[in-house]
């Protein structure tokens, strides 16, 4: 069977990860969530003390950074010099740290050839920012995938609550907005919308209902694909 490799971008908190990762278990594809690699490098620099300002400082770490993916029951889990970090890069100081990393050429071309191995040699669901744009130009199938900021919010303020670390609403929207603005205007891989890729808005949608319209697009997209 050939390989098919799925992109779906989008702003943070879309739904991305939990529709990315049932949408590969339901395709028998891997999820690759590409924003766990660049959170891991995120959380190192947080832990260094490192200003994230501080671009000359943050790639001359990048030669101390071993990361992993590991896969355990089709779930990612990352490991950084050896420690799994999956947990800890979750952490909401994290989410800051890794955006301003994440603007930096050299973290990104760092990080490229590993997303692209990946997608070498499994049938993928990758999600991320620039997925459709840069890292798998060529994906079978591409979906953009955003929601109002305001129904980001209230996700992701649910999610903290459910990981025990609860944020005010207000809090939450202000670091959505700041973080959609820093990840669609900086230079290296902004976030956009591929030409090719299916815009999905999930505002109005549950889960199930933007799961089905997911698999909809995926089937339609990649219908003269034989993998799918
Ligand atoms: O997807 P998630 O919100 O976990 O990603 C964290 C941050 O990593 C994003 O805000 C973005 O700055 C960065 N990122 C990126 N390119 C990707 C994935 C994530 O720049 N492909």
């Amino acid at each position: 069977m050939s390989i098919i490799r799925i992109a779906i971008d989008g702003p943070s908190g879309a739904g991305k990860s939990t529709l990315a990762q049932a949408a590969a278990d339901a395709l028998g594809c891997i999820y690759v969530d590409t924003g766990a690699i660049y959170r891991t490098i995120g959380l190192h620099v947080w832990k260094c003390g490192l200003d994230p300002a501080n671009t000359e400082g943050i790639v001359r770490e990048l030669p101390h950074l071993q990361i992993e993916l590991h896969y355990d029951n089709g779930q990612q889990r990352m490991v950084l010099n050896g420690q799994d970090v999956t947990e800890e890069i979750r952490l909401p100081e994290v989410s800051q740290y890794t955006s301003s990393a994440a603007a930096i050429p050299a973290v990104r071309a760092y990080l490229l050839e590993m997303q692209r191995e990946l997608a070498k040699t499994h049938s993928v669901v990758m999600d991320g920012r620039d997925i459709g744009t840069v890292v798998l130009p060529d994906a079978e199938v591409k979906i953009f995938l955003t929601a109002s900021a305001q129904a980001r919010a209230q996700r992701r303020m649910l999610e903290l609550e459910r990981r025990g670390t609860p944020q005010p609403y207000e809090k939450v929207l202000r670091e959505i907005e700041e973080r959609d603005w820093r990840d669609s205007h900086r230079s290296a891989a902004p976030l956009q919308q591929a030409a090719d890729a299916v815009r999905l808005d999930t505002t109005a949608l549950n889960f199930q209902e933007s799961l089905d319209a997911l698999l909809k697009i995926v089937q339609e997209r990649g219908k003269a694909h034989e993998a799918i």
